[in-house]
């Protein structure tokens, strides 16, 4: 029986790449799956975050979810702090994990940036509360962006570690030959590695502090067009094949963005854009972009007008993902050998 889980972080800035690399493929998978999708609030303070600021974000990317089609009636939809399987699970996972796992992450080192001694211990054990989020609903599948596949690794070595190390009470509790599933990464999708807008060779964030290396959800038309209008590239016109963007990573970038939000291949596009420049296939992007991402901005605008309704989806999706955590952690506390209340 496969089960979808999948998170985004209430970071601010909701973007194109967590849309083309996150969203849309969460919105596909509902059709034929059980899906789960968090708003890993939990994660999001592993950085600081300002109180009232994180509030107001953790409804924007509900928002978010419901406005790009997420049905969180049929699905669940809630916010991670608000069930507490998620923290105990990551705790035994951090006494599974191992120091040196967590220090090979490049997210890690990228976030902890060069005073590593002073990022909090939550950035450094991320991918283990990560892997609890997976895994307190033995999730079979997850979707992510490409940037995701090194903590999904680490998800599935956390799995096999904990069957291994607890094999012989994991099958004396009646469990089996294992307890945790080993979580598939689909990493599918139109755009699994959109890049900033500013610099082809790191990806679109929402942590980047300038604005103009991505374009949220949020924007309105005129930020849309403008930000497209400055984004970086080189100076030659376009090639009249993908295999001529090699080693010209924005124009890669903003051609790969164009075919993801036409549904065409980038042999497709630039059939249509070879030999131009970049002074006329910028405004036909911006056309694009703000024809597909308007709806959805406007949709979230008007489910932001009522933040009672939001806090309302959540609350309803988390009493049901915590009927389905609850048993799964019952049980391994019991394979750890904890005594709890019957
Ligand atoms: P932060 O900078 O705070 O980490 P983020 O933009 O990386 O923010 P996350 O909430 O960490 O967003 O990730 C949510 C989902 O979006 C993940 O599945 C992630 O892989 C995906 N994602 C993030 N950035 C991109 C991108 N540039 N292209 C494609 N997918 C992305
Ligand atoms: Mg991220």
């Amino acid at each position: 029986k496969t089960r979808i889980f999948s998170g985004v972080q209430p970071t601010g800035n909701l973007h194109l790449g967590n849309y083309l690399g996150a969203i849309v493929n969460f919105v596909a998978l509902q059709e034929a799956n059980e899906c789960i999708y968090c708003v890993v609030d939990m994660h999001a303070i592993t950085v600081w975050q300002e109180p009232a600021e994180l509030t107001r974000q953790i409804r924007e990317v509900t928002a978010a979810f419901v406005a790009a089609g997420i049905d969180p009636v049929k699905h669940v939809v809630f916010n991670q702090s608000q069930v507490s399987a998620h923290a105990e699970l990551a705790w035994i996972f951090n006494c599974v994990a191992r120091i040196g796992w967590m220090n090979r992450m490049t997210q890690f080192k990228d976030k902890a940036g060069k005073d590593k001694e002073n990022a909090s211990l939550g950035l450094l054990a991320y991918p283990s509360l990560m892997a609890a989020d997976i895994l307190a609903y033995q999730a079979t599948h997850v979707p992510v962006g490409e940037d995701q596949k090194q903590h999904l690794e680490l998800t599935r070595d956390i799995a096999q570690k904990f069957n291994n190390d607890y094999a012989e009470s994991i099958a004396a509790h009646g469990f089996g030959d294992a307890y945790f599933p080993i979580t598939e990464p689909v990493i599918t999708g139109p755009a699994t590695r959109i890049m900033s807008l500013r610099d082809g060779s790191k990806k679109m964030s929402k942590s980047d502090p300038s604005d103009y290396s991505r374009i949220n959800l949020a924007d309105d038309a005129d930020a849309i067009a403008q930000k497209i209008r400055k984004a970086k590239t080189d100076a030659e016109p376009l090639p009249g094949e993908a295999e001529g963007l090699k080693g010209r990573p924005e124009a890669d970038n903003l051609v790969g963005i164009y075919a993801a939000l036409s549904g065409l291949t980038k042999d497709d596009v630039l059939r249509e854009f070879g030999g131009q420049q970049f002074s006329a296939f910028k405004p036909a992007l911006a056309d694009l972009a703000v024809d597909k991402l308007g709806p959805v901005g406007g949709e979230m605008r008007r489910l932001m007008a009522d933040p009672g309704h939001i806090d309302a989806i959540l609350a309803d999706g988390a009493a049901r993902a915590d009927a389905i955590a609850r048993p799964i952690l019952d049980g391994v506390k019991d394979i750890v050998g904890f005594i709890r209340r019957k």
